[in-house]
């Protein structure tokens, strides 16, 4: 095997960082990779120079796999190069301390901060809200009248009731949304409160910057003076960039806690299926209340489109908006570009929008939810078992009170979640009438709107039905 000197590391670095750059998180790639030193390449120890103590211990433990094996594919090896991490002093200045990055237990920085404030002070500014989203924009429906619920609530006594508040859904389905519209609330009600908003991605870049520019001090205080925190696409962190953004989230977030102060936070999943390594973060994660927002149904998608449609200043027929509803399933945010690209077309062409014309125009946002859709011998199965009736009877003449509030909330469920239709549902339930199962659901949906324990019932059904 040939012997590679400093000058053929520098050579295999160069060809590896356009690699790395999108292997590792950005904020790991800007903050230390970029700037990294091949030192050594000895055939089979690559030495790679780092700005400090913290770079050290975070490529270390995170990274160093995926850099060995970019570099054993550059360099056609089977095996994964060993990397050596060493602090070099000719990078930029190191922490004072070797701490880890909680924000509590952070390095502290010199009596004089060595960068520009002007340079960075942007990169510690959190990001302003979106001022479309807000409450009033925001459709509410049993899809995620919980979390709009809970938002609410939280947005009137920030601290006090639910924290952490802890939504998710798939994507397009309105966290962002309702999230930002909490802020909003929340300025509007307390004038005096601070709201910050960030994404997780961008919190582990504030923290990296801060940490290479030794201004862990402002870091940490601009969290601890956040009223109200709305962290967002909390995955990243668990996935992205490892245990010690995971620590100093945790720490952060115990702080804004213990504090009173309320913490929102976003995820593409549920607690329990974030990839944490820190289970005290997990357990922390899941104290408060959890809400999550599930698909809208065609209804509540065509709400959704009259009222875009009303803010974009388009008219549009009911028919023309069921047929864009029935077809754009998947999310949210594809019905909104479906509907845009509708309404630009018809500013541009100032023509009569014909069927066909829509088809064509929304051909790329079509697309059907990934849910499982439950069938009616499912729901019939699981609401008897959550429920401890017996199935037969559910389906049965029986018309005591045990067994008819059991039947109307699987009734409700059926109407909600697959699409048959009231008569076919009322003669799966025994040749019931079709006024039957309309009083069942109507009964229900008002139970679910005014009492608390069947909203939080009947969402968790849902949800297990759905194999969410
Ligand atoms: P997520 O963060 O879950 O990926 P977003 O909050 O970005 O989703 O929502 C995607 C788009 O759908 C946004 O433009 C948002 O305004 C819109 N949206 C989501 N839920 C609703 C709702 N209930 N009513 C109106 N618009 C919504
Ligand atoms: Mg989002």
């Amino acid at each position: 095997m040939p012997e590679h000197t400093g000058a053929d590391s520098k050579d295999l670095w160069r060809t590896a960082l356009p690699l790395l750059a999108e292997r590792v998180g950005h904020a790991t790639f800007d903050g230390f990779l970029r700037d990294a030193e091949p030192l050594n390449y000895d055939g089979e120890t690559f030495v790679l120079g780092v700005p400090n103590q913290f770079a050290k211990a975070w490529l270390e433990e995170r990274h160093s796999g995926v850099i060995g094996a970019t570099l054993a594919e550059l360099l056609q090896h089977q095996e994964p190069v060993r990397i050596e991490m060493q602090v070099s002093e000719g990078l930029a200045a190191p922490p004072s301390s070797e701490q880890l990055p909680c924000p509590e237990a952070l390095p502290i920085p010199p009596a004089t901060p060595s960068p520009s404030p002007a340079q960075t002070y942007d990169q510690l500014d959190p990001t302003p809200l979106n001022p479309r989203y807000t409450f009033d924009n925001f459709v509410v429906a049993d899809c995620n009248r919980f979390a709009h619920a809970a938002g609410i609530q939280v947005a009137k006594s920030p601290g006090k009731s639910y924290n952490p508040l802890f939504i998710h859904s798939k994507v397009g389905l309105g966290k962002t949304h309702l999230m930002q519209a909490i802020g909003h609330m929340v300025q509007e009600l307390h004038s005096n409160a601070r709201v910050v908003y960030v994404s997780a991605e961008n919190f582990v870049n504030q923290l990296i910057t801060a940490i290479r520019d030794n201004r862990t001090a402002e870091f940490r205080s601009k969290y601890r003076s956040v009223d109200v925190c709305l962290v967002d696409d909390i995955q990243f962190i668990a996935e992205i960039e490892g245990p010690h953004s995971e620590e100093a989230f945790f720490h952060t977030f115990n702080t804004l806690y213990q504090t009173n102060k309320q913490v929102v936070i976003a995820s593409d999943r549920a607690p329990r299926h974030l990839q944490l390594m820190n289970e005290r973060l997990r357990s922390r994660l899941e104290m408060g209340i959890i809400a999550d927002l599930r698909y809208p149904d065609i209804e509540t998608r065509i709400a959704i489109l009259e009222k875009k449609a009303h803010a974009e200043g388009v008219s549009m027929s009911r028919q023309i908006l069921e047929l864009i509803a029935t077809e754009v399933e998947s999310n949210i945010r594809a019905l909104e570009g479906a509907l845009l690209n509708v309404c630009a077309y018809v500013s541009l062409n100032a023509l009569e929008l014909t069927t066909d014309a829509v088809e064509q125009i929304i051909a790329p946002y079509r697309g059907r939810s990934n849910h499982h859709r439950a069938t009616l011998d499912e729901i019939v199965k699981y609401v008897s078992e959550q429920m401890s009736c017996n199935t037969d009877d559910m389906l049965g003449p029986k018309r005591s009170q045990e067994i008819v509030w059991p039947r109307q909330v699987a009734m409700y469920l059926a109407r909600e979640l697959t699409d048959n239709s009231l008569a076919e549902i009322g003669r799966f339930f025994g040749r019931r009438d079709h006024t039957t199962v309309m009083h069942a659901y109507n009964k229900v949906s008002n139970l679910v709107a005014n009492d608390e324990k069947v909203l939080w019932l009947i969402n968790d059904m849902k949800g297990a039905l759905r194999g969410e």
